[in-house]
């Protein structure tokens, strides 16, 4: 194995909790350190690399100090995957997991089969996502919305990525996170995006979560709103909460 590391946050199994595949059983390694900040983010534990990885197992919590080497990570996922069966995938996420792309690539081209890698991103660096996708059965992708991110837009970033991952064949499925603060041509436009690359990747319309309760930041009419109009574009739009937020689990 190359000698690459990595900052890791936190190594855990849970329920996926977004999008096509919410309610499968995961092992997720969040990964440090992102490029936005989205106002609504639920994980600024992960905005930066952190000093320490939390090891989440069923006798408690450890704790290994950052950075991971490649076999340090695997060793861990193997530990967690042996203990915790069936599982569905192995779900990288972050921050912004392409951020550290040297060690996603050096990983998971030398790392067993057995569990597809489900890879979730912000959608906004297609060059690395280019880089990792050989090795990644399945793509999550963003579409960030400016008007609930404060961030400014990426539509053509998130297309590349998109188009990237399509392209490829990759399991691919669009989340677009919603609030009652989402400008209404910003829902239609990213349904007309992801239309035009390809009408057959769902677009999940994920209604934001209030920070430390399941509440959610919009109400049922206008979930029903930005539905109808997503739908115009898009033949397969579909709202879908945040199903670990509701659960009460990582
Ligand atoms: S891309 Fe994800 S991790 Fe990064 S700031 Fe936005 S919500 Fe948080």
């Amino acid at each position: 194995m190359r000698s690459v590391s990595a900052n890791v946050s936190e190594l855990f199994v849970s329920f996926q909790g977004e999008g096509l595949h919410a309610g499968r059983r995961q092992l997720f390694v969040r990964l440090g350190g992102c490029p936005l900040r989205c106002r609504y983010c639920d994980t600024p534990e992960s905005l930066v690399p952190v000093p320490v990885c939390r090891v989440v197992t069923a006798d408690g919590v450890r704790r290994r100090s950052n950075p991971l080497g490649i076999g340090d990570v695997e060793a861990e996922v193997q530990a967690l995957a042996d203990a915790a069966p069936p599982l569905h995938a192995v779900a990288v996420t972050g921050g912004e997991p392409l951020l550290q792309i040297d060690f996603l690539v050096a990983w998971l081209s030398c790392r067993p089969r057995e569990l597809p890698v489900l890879l979730e991103t912000a959608g906004i660096m297609p060059e690395r996502l280019v880089r990792v996708l050989p090795w990644v059965g399945i793509v999550s992708l963003d579409l960030k919305c400016p008007s609930n991110t404060g961030e400014r837009a990426r539509w053509d970033e998130h297309e590349a990525c998109l188009r990237a991952a399509v392209a490829a064949g990759r399991d691919v499925y669009v989340k677009m996170p919603v609030d009652e603060d989402t400008a209404a041509e910003e829902v239609a436009r990213g349904a007309r995006l992801v239309a035009g690359v390809d009408p057959r990747v769902p677009l999940f319309l994920t209604p934001l979560t209030l920070p430390a309760e399941p509440t959610l930041t919009i109400g049922p009419g206008g979930l029903e709103r930005f539905h109808a109009l997503a739908s115009r574009d898009h033949p397969d739009v579909r709202i879908l909460p945040q199903l670990h937020k509701v659960l009460g689990i990582l």
